[in-house]
């Protein structure tokens, strides 16, 4: 088969239909926009809980990086337990870290609740560590995280590592069993048929233009327009990540988006997929510009990077196709003839501080950053805010975190910074 510029996870899911002549409805109690984990999550909790909801999607269910995404559900943050405890103390890292492991227990029950056929599996994730220094704080992560979070991870010496991986270009590795993978594409399309079942709207090619408050018979309320005319609503919910646009500007403002792309091969032989992961880990490595891969549930190797650290177009994407291949070979000597099936690219949402934010902006309600930890924790985040906005107290210790925009204010939304950016993640693992 020759090389498919799209989303392998896309072949393998069916979304729920929805009706496009359908006009919007004039009021509802909250309007959600973006149909992806977090909007979806939102709009099934507050469905369930009786309120009226519309999801406004400006293209379809899952299009961003919900069903673009590598599928590993992740315990932890992007930024790792030293930094975190630094920048908030103990207690409130402790609590940040207990929900990490909540968001994980999260998606598993939705998916058991809501019968969502996604191949979830907890298989456990492995970091592999590309140089001995990276090796030799894992065992230091692994005690901190023992003793401040009561959670365990497995150290693995280079020795040893071939029962965890086919390669031996790494200096060790770092095991958590609680970790899974799922198919992304066909667990947010389940969550879409969950947030309808539950008695939300979800209207698909409606995108969000402008929102202004606007009271209606004595309640305060926003007015949306959308490209499929205007809806009022009580309440506004934000859940669209990397893809936020001109219709929220101060949430925009404090978001970078970044590019990463991915690359699958060909259906591998058994004994060859075995062999490159014996243990069907979900796994990335110790840089910051990282590598991440796992087996696709059809044996074919996953295999993503941010090969180009600008969003996707046909451009980067078909660029990215090349440089990952060789990324993958590097990794994996034994793929150089593994033809490459599938390319595509996706948009990851990062703050400034590299930390998941949620809570409310301007009057609307969001949550945003998960910085390529999204499966989990936007699924999270999705629920608790709307827990929240139905009047409960939900533990949530991302809300009300300081969320730092860029210094000095120097940004529009316009990333020009990220060729900059990109070659600074470079420097630091050539010296780091
Ligand atoms: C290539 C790639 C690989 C990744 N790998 C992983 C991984 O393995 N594990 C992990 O945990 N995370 C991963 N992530 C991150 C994860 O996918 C995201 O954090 C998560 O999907 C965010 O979900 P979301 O619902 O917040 O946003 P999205 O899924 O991006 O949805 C936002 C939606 O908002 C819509 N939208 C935007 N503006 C408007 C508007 N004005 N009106 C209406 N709709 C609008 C968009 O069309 C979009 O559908 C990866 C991301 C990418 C791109």
């Amino acid at each position: 088969m020759a090389l498919q510029e799209q989303n392998y996870w896309l072949t393998t899911t069916e979304f729920p239909a929805t009706d496009l002549s359908r006009p919007l409805p004039e009021v509802v109690d909250v309007a959600v926009i973006g149909a992806g984990f977090t909007g979806l999550s939102a709009a099934r909790t507050l469905a369930k809980r009786g309120a009226r909801v519309a999801v406004l999607e400006s293209e379809t269910i899952g299009w961003g990086a919900s069903s673009r995404n590598g599928g590993m559900v992740l315990t932890g943050m992007k930024l790792g337990v030293n930094k975190l405890i630094s920048m908030y103390g103990r207690e409130l890292t402790q609590r940040m870290y207990a929900a990490s492991l909540a968001s994980m227990d999260c998606v598993e029950q939705i998916v058991i609740e809501e019968a969502i056929d996604c191949n979830f599996s907890r298989c456990g994730h492995l970091e592999v560590a590309c140089k001995q220094k990276h090796f030799d704080d894992y065992a230091r992560q692994a005690e901190v995280i023992a003793r401040e979070f009561n959670h365990t991870l497995r150290v693995v010496q280079k020795i040893e590592l071939s029962a965890e991986i086919g390669s031996n270009i790494y200096f060790g590795g770092m095991v958590d069993e609680v970790s899974a993978g799922c198919n992304p594409a066909r667990y947010v399309a389940g969550l879409g048929g969950a947030a309808l079942k539950a008695g939300a709207g979800i209207f698909e090619n409606a995108r969000v233009q402008k929102i202004e408050r606007e009271s209606r018979e004595g309640a305060a309320g926003w007015k949306l327009t959308t490209s499929r005319g205007a809806i009022w609503a009580h309440d506004v919910f934000v859940g669209t990540s990397g893809y936020t646009g001109r219709a929220t500007p101060a949430l925009q403002k404090k978001l970078i988006p970044i590019g990463s792309f991915i690359i699958t091969t060909e259906v591998l032989p058994e004994k060859l997929a075995h062999e490159l992961s014996p243990r069907n880990r979900m796994i990335y490595d110790s840089k910051n510009y990282l590598y991440y891969y796992r087996l696709t549930p059809d044996r074919r190797m996953l295999f993503g990077g941010r090969a180009a650290f600008f969003p996707e177009t046909s451009q980067t994407v078909r660029q990215s196709a090349e440089i990952l291949r060789r990324g993958m070979i590097d990794v994996y000597p034994q793929l150089s003839d593994a033809k490459i099936d599938y390319v595509w690219g996706g948009t990851l949402d990062f703050a400034f501080d590299i930390m998941p934010h949620a809570g409310q902006m301007d009057g609307m309600y969001y949550a945003v950053g998960y910085a390529g930890h999204g499966v989990a924790m936007a699924t999270y985040q999705g629920q608790k805010i709307a827990e929240m906005m139905a009047g409960d107290k939900p533990e949530n210790p991302f809300v009300g975190i300081k969320f730092p925009g860029a210094p000095l204010g120097l940004y529009d939304g316009k990333p020009w910074f990220l060729p900059f950016a990109g070659a600074w993640y470079k420097f630091l693992d050539w010296v780091s």
